[in-house]
């Protein structure tokens, strides 16, 4: 039998095998691109540092270089004007000339006409004080000025180095703290996926499988059948949709079962217990009764004249007094009290827990009942039947013994007239006492 749970056949169109690999996928394309775009970054910083090594760093030693030669400069034409032999002072022009002409100074246009406005004004005044020394102290308030704007200039230079460095530095950090910033998206993203990629899991595989394990521990005939919210996932719909059809054919089975149990141990006719199930059920009763040593008695009841009544109103007739007669059995008797039909109209039964006494007031009452009962035959007319008992205690015996003495009590009933209980002697010399009152009581 095929049960359908599923009211949204289209809901359930995803393989699981699909949405992971496509999720997969997505991150593996997603991870890629972030290391790709972290890649570049790498690459930006890797490149403003080999520029910082190939072109700043040198640039910066020429700045210094230049720096340093126009601190050289300056100090050398003050020790033109210093100098306390005229040797020292040629030799400090010397040097001036020297540096003024050094290549480092003449790269850089702005040093250089610096450096050769210091050259021709100090070789000028070597010129003119070459006779008068007192020269190069009227001049040298000119030359301070000079050197005062060497001095900017070599501050200048060496800012100027500076900042060159600061900014490939400020290059490179900017860089990093962008590749930073990147990789701490990266991160997120990655979080975010494994975060979604645990919700999906849960939601569409571990709760799915968590609950068809839940139903299939509680799968049983003796529970409705188990109903799943749609999964989206196919094969756990798959799967729900099995349970569901296993817990259906659970159910037939259990029906079936049922049925043929019914059919092997119920009468057709009557509906009450068959004599091959009675024997079973009274078998392990007898037995549990003198295990526990409790009173236990087996009856066994016939129809009088029924010959008589089947011949004179039919056999649907006699049927239908078997299925009344039955029924009386079953409003007379316990719960717990077993019935049988043992065959054609006659029946057997057992009461636990009943003394020969006790089950002698339950048989007679049924006795009674039947004898004062009218049973409406399919026909309309009404007959009255009567049934003879036998009883007999079976705690002391087997039950097929216990039997055969019931039905030699029947036999006895049948013989003394009919309509009538009558106790088997008890085997037991203690109960015949008792026996021998009750037997009174009934004749
Ligand atoms: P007694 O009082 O001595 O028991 O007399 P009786 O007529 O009942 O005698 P007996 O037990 O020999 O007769 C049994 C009759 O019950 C025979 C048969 O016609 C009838 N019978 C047996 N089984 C069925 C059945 O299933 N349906 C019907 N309608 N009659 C049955
Ligand atoms: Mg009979
Ligand atoms: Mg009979």
């Amino acid at each position: 039998m095929h049960v359908n749970l599923n009211p949204f056949p289209a809901l359930h169109g995803i393989r699981a095998g699909r949405a992971f690999a496509l999720l997969a996928g997505l991150f593996v394309l997603t991870f890629g691109l972030m290391v790709v775009l972290l890649g570049l970054d790498q690459q930006r910083v890797l490149d403003a540092t080999s520029r910082l090594q190939d072109a700043t760093v040198p640039e910066i030693i020429r700045y210094q270089r230049l720096a340093r030669n126009l601190e050289q400069l300056r100090l050398e034409g003050e020790r033109v004007f210093t100098a306390a032999t005229p040797q020292a002072r040629q030799q400090a022009m010397f040097v001036v000339m020297l540096v003024a002409s050094h290549p480092s100074v003449l790269e850089d246009a702005e040093s250089a006409a610096l450096a050769r406005e210091t050259e021709r004004f100090l070789s000028d005044l070597m010129h003119r004080g070459a006779g008068d020394v007192s020269v190069f102290a009227t001049y040298y308030g000119e030359w301070q000025r000079l050197a005062a704007r060497l001095s900017v200039r070599v501050d200048d230079v060496a800012i100027q180095g500076i900042n060159l460095a600061n900014a490939d530095l400020n290059d490179v950090s900017a860089i990093m703290r962008l590749a930073g910033y990147k990789l701490a998206g990266a991160l997120l993203l990655v979080g975010l996926f494994l975060l979604i990629f645990l919700f999906l899991l849960r939601r569409h595989l571990i709760h799915p499988l968590q609950r068809i394990d839940r139903e299939l521990s509680h799968l049983s005939v003796d529970q409705p059948a188990p109903t799943f919210e749609p999964s989206a996932m196919r094969e756990i719909h798959a799967v729900e949709e099995a349970i569901g059809e296993l817990h259906a054919s659970l159910m037939q089975n259990e029906q079936a079962r049922f049925a043929l149990e019914e059919l092997a141990n119920k009468d057709a006719l009557t509906g009450l217990t068959n004599r091959r199930h009675f024997q079973l059920l009274g078998h392990a009763e007898v037995l549990r009764a003198q295990r526990y040593q409790r009173p236990v008695t087996v009856g066994m009841a016939d129809l009088d004249n029924f010959k008589h009544l089947n011949d004179t109103y039919g056999h649907a007739a006699g049927d239908a007094v078997l299925r009344a007669v039955s029924q009386l059995m079953r409003d007379s008797f316990r719960q717990s009290d077993l019935i049988a039909r043992y065959g054609g109209e006659e029946f057997v039964f057992l009461f636990p827990e009943s003394t020969l006494a006790e089950a002698y007031i339950q048989a007679e009452r049924l006795r009674q009942r039947c004898a004062g009962n009218d049973v409406t035959l399919p026909d309309g007319r009404v007959v009255r039947v009567t049934m003879s008992i036998g009883l007999a205690d079976a705690s002391a015996a087997s039950l097929e013994v216990s039997l055969n003495r019931a039905d030699d009590a029947l036999y006895e009933a049948k013989r003394n007239g009919r309509n009538r209980v009558v106790l088997a002697p008890s085997l037991a010399p203690v109960q015949e006492q008792e026996q021998g009152t009750l037997a009174l009581t009934i004749e």
